[in-house]
């Protein structure tokens, strides 16, 4: 039965994966905290104008991924597809920008109607962090630290690459456009006709495109560098000095685009060959007029998002869970007083799995299916002399100890 399929695209994460995302998320919060930036979190769904305004009509994004609907009020809702647009939406009706700058630090599902394959879902997760307020290049010097120190963290930085490029100030941005446009015009008919949708509309984004056709022109195509006046130059140029007295290695990738259209001047990707098609890992850039599009005070801002499914991957086996203590009471008068005893080890602090119910054998089996570090055997000898048997599982050395003090020996096995 279709319905009782997860919805394509989506993905149950099972204990094993939502630690794994856990410790993606947590690691994040950590370091991020260490740079002084604070987790906030936006909600996951938007008036629709939020995206479609500041995402623009011709992105991917807006055109052909968004999770759109009209609510039960008649208004059009749109599940968020990233996280910037919502923060800068706080930023705006929540009256902030008496407080800059900000650093917020965010994890949380987001949404996209997309072709699903590995690495690439529907409902995915990201962390992310912003910096608003700060125009200087110190700012993209911090948000590309805080990205490399949480891949560090995270032990992934071994196979990735941090490619950077600069789409220079309005000015450099809008002379670059022009140039591409007359050399696009020139190939026209070699372009696949997504292309030429975005040559009238964002021709930026052809650089973008994945079609092979147009991924040879676009090798021909006017290099960013052409069209940088001064002040685009000087600024990337403090970027990378930056980068560089941090002894963050980087590679120039002068084709590289953000696929949203509020970007300016710094546009950065933390790559890896280890997920197959799927490149990107962590992805972002200046976008400093941003919070204006949107109606708010001009106000810079730099970031980045990640995406958790990806880290998830590269991470590998991921931190060990906590190990249980199994207890098993056996015979009624047991049970009576393990339900007590279990409560009180669990307020104590200490991981308790009670075995319910079935013969010894079985609930041994489940202790070392669960992977408990030790089981706490009370049987009617042992209730008699108001004690218990500890069996290491690890050992398989085993003792019996007053009930009194039970706790503090289990607490050697923390
Ligand atoms: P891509 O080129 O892979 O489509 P993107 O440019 O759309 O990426 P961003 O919008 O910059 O991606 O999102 C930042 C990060 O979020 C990506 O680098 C990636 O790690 C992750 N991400 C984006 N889309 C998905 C998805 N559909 N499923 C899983 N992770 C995703
Ligand atoms: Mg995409």
């Amino acid at each position: 039965m279709a319905s009782l399929q997860p919805v394509r695209g989506t993905h149950d994460l099972l204990p094993e994966e939502a630690r794994r995302a856990r410790h993606v998320s947590d690691t994040g919060r950590i370091i991020a905290e260490r740079y002084g930036y604070e987790e906030a979190a936006t909600p996951i769904f938007e008036f629709s104008d939020v995206f479609a305004r500041t995402l623009g009509e011709t992105s991917d994004i807006v055109t052909k991924e968004m999770y759109t609907f009209t609510d039960k009020g008649g208004d059009s809702i749109t599940l968020r597809p990233e996280g910037t647009a919502g923060i800068a939406r706080a930023l705006i009706s929540g009256g902030l920008s008496q407080n800059l700058p900000l650093k917020f630090f965010y994890a949380g599902p987001m949404f996209r109607y997309e072709r699903p394959q590995k690495g690439r879902l529907r409902q995915f997760h990201q962390i992310g962090a912003e910096l608003l307020g700060v125009a200087d290049p110190i700012g993209d010097v911090e948000v590309i630290a805080l990205g490399a120190a949480i891949l560090d963290a995270l032990d992934v930085q071994g196979n990735i690459t941090l490619e950077l490029n600069t789409l220079g100030n309005t000015q450099s941005r809008a002379d670059y456009r022009d140039a591409l446009v007359t050399y696009f015009n020139d190939h026209r008919s070699g372009l696949s006709s997504d292309s030429r949708d975005r040559l009238e509309r964002n021709p930026l984004r052809i650089l973008d495109s994945k079609n092979e056709g147009d991924r040879q022109i676009v090798s021909g195509a006017p290099e960013f560098d052409d069209s940088l006046d001064t002040e685009s130059r000087d600024f990337f140029a403090e970027v990378c000095a930056g980068l560089d007295a941090l002894s963050i290695s980087w590679m120039r990738n002068s084709r590289l685009v953000r696929g949203l259209d509020y970007y300016c001047h710094t546009a950065f990707e933390f790559t890896t060959n280890a997920l197959g098609a799927q490149r990107a890992v962590l992805a972002g850039g200046r976008y400093d007029g941003l919070v204006e599009q949107m109606g708010g005070p001009s106000t810079p801002g730099v970031g980045w998002a990640s995406g958790i499914e990806r880290l998830s991957m590269l991470v590998g086996d991921g931190p060990a869970k906590t190990r249980p203590i199994a207890i098993i009471p056996l015979g009624d008068a047991a049970e009576e007083i393990v339900l007590i005893l279990t409560n009180r080890l669990r307020r104590a602090g200490i991981s308790v799995d009670l075995g319910y119910r079935g013969k010894m054998k079985q609930r041994m089996k489940r202790a070392n299916n669960i992977g408990a570090r030790a089981a706490v055997i009370i049987g009617e000898d042992e209730l008699e002399q108001s004690s218990a048997t500890i069996r290491d599982l690890d050992s398989g050395e085993q003792h019996r100890v007053p009930l009194d003090d039970l706790q503090s020996r289990l607490e050697q096995f923390l």
